[in-house]
């Protein structure tokens, strides 16, 4: 298995945390993978514009793929 296709992280920093406590609400920035993978606009020498994909732990869940800050349903 692909281990960063794994939550970086059980728990977030917060040791009584509610959102961590909780189960089946994946994180909507990452899919509950708990890695954000944006794409990046690079400029290479000859003026072309390439997209560099990179490889974060998710900043909306702490890298634990639990949704911490659902909104609700408009
Ligand atoms: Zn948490
Ligand atoms: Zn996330």
């Amino acid at each position: 298995m692909d281990p960063t296709r794994e939550p970086t992280h059980s728990r977030c920093a917060i040791s009584t945390c509610g959102w961590c406590d909780r189960d089946g609400i994946d994180c909507r920035f990452c899919s509950g993978t708990g890695w954000w993978r944006p794409q990046r606009p690079h400029r290479e020498c000859s003026g072309v514009i390439v997209w560099h994909r990179v490889d974060e732990p998710c900043r909306g869940c702490a890298g634990t793929g639990k949704e911490h800050s659902p909104v609700p349903a408009p």
